[in-house]
């Protein structure tokens, strides 16, 4: 449970990145809404596949409005922050980890395996 010290200010939860409609399975992708709600971002099956077993992925997207950098959890994704594709790509490459190309019908597509905690 938060705090915040400042009076007047409030702590919510992110509530683009929190109610988002359901991802599904497309074209041999995991589809996801993205947080401008017009659009979707793609990335690889594989990739859901890897989470399921525990192991867990950074990526950096866009759609026509932003780019996000987003991270795998055990059965969806998490918007972790969204800018820029100069501003995503930076605090991407500012993340520890081993980078991982997987390769499936559409492309190559790199990511960041999280340290295991
Ligand atoms: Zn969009």
């Amino acid at each position: 449970m938060l705090r915040p010290t400042v009076e007047g200010i409030a702590l919510k939860a992110w509530s683009r990145a929190a109610q988002l409609p359901q991802s599904s399975i497309a074209d041999g992708k995991v589809e996801v809404p993205s947080l401008c709600g017009r659009h979707f971002i793609r990335y690889p099956i594989a990739l859901l596949e890897e989470a399921m077993r525990g192991r867990f992925y950074t990526f950096a997207l866009a759609c026509e409005c932003h780019a996000y950098l987003i991270q795998t959890t055990g059965d969806s994704v998490r918007f972790k922050a969204a800018g820029d594709w100069e501003e995503i790509s930076v605090m991407y490459e500012d993340l520890p980890g081993e980078e991982f190309l997987f390769r499936d019908q559409i492309g190559p597509f790199v990511c960041k395996k999280l340290p295991s905690a």
